[in-house]
């Protein structure tokens, strides 16, 4: 294939991957977002394997086609409630592959016509790659144990380990310049292992020191590693493909980083450097005062309740996800609705456990985008609604975010149902949400709690609506 040919492809994948992203920001146009990052991918791999690879084509292939199919059946079986579990061992995947050609490249002898300081360059782009990749391979597999519950998700807080931290990252800096002199004399492979050891290290020590509600921030920031771990690759390889890919997953990821931040309240380096959500849950600073006894309501109740409101809003939570009740919630919309009810959606940023979860499920059961809102456009209007249904949710409408300023959540914006007539809260039980504190919001005079799986409940409250 001619050099023209193959960079046009790369311009055009490069421009497909580009309306991906922007056809990805907004619901309506997600779908065909998707198709254009498909595309993008199918036009970038098929010009790599018989534009720029000259033998062993048959290799490649076959292990494409094994790594197709495990991706596939991977994809198949996962739930909708696994999926930042999903995202998280595919972001060690894309760390791991910039370490194997870091080292394919460190051991690659076909540098010889380089003049020295091309070398000193290869050596350096060599040695980041190896370090981003290391770092996002050991932080992502450790963010896949804490959120599929194989290890605790509290933060584990070594004493000193900011100085822990600094010792790794001068330690690093310290072998990299052992790394680019030694790789003349003897290749530097004992410099490279054991930055590989301590960048490892640092990813397992980082990603283990944050806990509670601020592993979505993580997740999107181990998504940006994983975009700059690529771009490392492309710069090793030489691939400019590979470094606009990178460099669009990276910064997109540190975006959303920042975005998270924003709707959490919190800085992004106070993240980073952990212990959010590390008081034990149910901590007396974690309830509000005199909390009382809860206040419990059936279903029928809750249909007349609804029947009889003008205005109602529909607050989703991760709860929603698991009882897959997204479905019959639409049906009672539509039912709502046409007796002249207005329903609408209140969706938090971090709402279940991966930006856009509640989008996505409420996508899925075709609820219209127009009777969705964000949290900043519909806080203001609780004063007006007369019955909102939290269901699944308990973090995102907790008001000791507000309320109690030493709370593992106090910053944390939250939706604010309590400011209107009545809030109904579908849950099974009294326990606490991912970030493990208590909810003064269940105590509140106006709560009414309607225990059980939130399916079983709202098919419940369907049914009554229905009669
Ligand atoms: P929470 O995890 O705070 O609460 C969910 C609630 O749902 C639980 O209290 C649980 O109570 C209830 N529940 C679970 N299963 C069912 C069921 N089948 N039927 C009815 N209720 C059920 O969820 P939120 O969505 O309110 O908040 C999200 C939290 O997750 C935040 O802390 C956020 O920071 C964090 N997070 C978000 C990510 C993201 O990207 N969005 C990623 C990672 C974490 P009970 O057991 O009593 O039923």
């Amino acid at each position: 294939m001619s050099p023209g040919i193959i960079t046009a492809s790369y311009i055009g994948a490069s421009a497909l991957f580009i309306l991906a992203l922007s056809g990805l920001s907004n619901q309506e146009t997600a779908r065909r977002g998707n198709f254009y990052g498909m595309l993008g991918m199918g036009l970038a791999l098929c010009v790599t394997i018989f534009g720029l690879v000259t033998d062993n084509q048959f290799l490649l292939i076959a292990g494409m086609v094994v790594g197709g199919v495990i991706g596939w059946v991977l994809a198949k079986r996962v739930e909708m409630t696994q999926m930042p579990e999903l995202v998280a061992i595919l972001h060690s995947l894309v760390g791991l592959a910039a370490v194997f050609v870091g080292y394919a490249n460190a051991l690659d002898h076909g540098t010889a016509e380089l003049t020295d300081i091309e070398k000193t360059i290869h050596a350096v782009e060599t040695y980041i790659g190896v370090l981003i990749g290391a770092v996002t391979v050991a932080g992502s597999l450790t963010a896949y144990l804490k959120l599929s519950g194989k290890i605790g998700g509290k933060p584990v807080q070594l004493p000193g380990r900011h100085l822990f931290n600094l010792a790794l990252l001068l330690g690093s800096i310290w072998l990299g310049v052992v790394y680019a002199e030694q790789m003349f004399v003897d290749g530097g492979m004992p410099a490279l292992v054991v930055m590989t050891l301590l960048a490892l290290l640092f990813g397992v020590h980082m990603v283990i020191a944050i806990g509670g509600a601020d592993m979505p921030v993580v997740v999107s920031m181990l998504n940006s590693y994983s975009g700059w771990a690529a771009a490392a690759m492309g710069f090793m390889l030489g691939n400019d493909l590979l470094i606009v890919v990178g460099a669009l997953v990276g910064s997109s990821g540190a975006i959303l980083s920042y975005i998270m931040c924003k709707a959490m309240n919190r800085k992004f380096i106070n993240v980073i450097l952990g212990g959010f959500g590390s008081k034990p849950a149910g901590t007396a600073t974690s309830v509000v005062g005199d909390v009382g006894d809860v206040r419990s309501i059936e279903a029928e109740e809750t249909a007349e309740l609804l029947r009889n409101a003008k205005e109602v809003m529909i607050i989703p939570g991760y709860g929603m996800a698991v009882a897959q009740a997204q479905h019959t919630v639409y049906e009672i919309t539509k039912k709502l609705k046409n007796s002249g009810v207005n329903v609408r959606f209140g969706i938090h940023p971090v709402a279940g456990r991966m930006p856009g979860h509640m989008n996505v499920l409420l996508a899925e059961a075709k609820v219209p985008y127009d009777i969705v809102f964000e949290m900043d456009e519909i806080n203001d209007n609780f004063p007006n609604v007369d019955v909102s249904v939290v269901i699944g949710a308990n973090d995102i409408v907790n008001p000791a975010a507000q309320d109690v300023p030493d709370s593992p959540i106090a910053g944390m914006p939250v939706l604010e149902p309590w400011n209107g007539t009545t809030t109904i809260v579908l849950k099974r039980g009294m326990s606490t949400g991912y970030a493990g504190v208590d909810n003064p919001l269940f105590y509140k005079e106006n709560t009414r709690m309607l225990f059980g799986d939130a399916k079983d409940r709202v098919d419940e409250i369907l049914q009554f609506l229905s009669k």
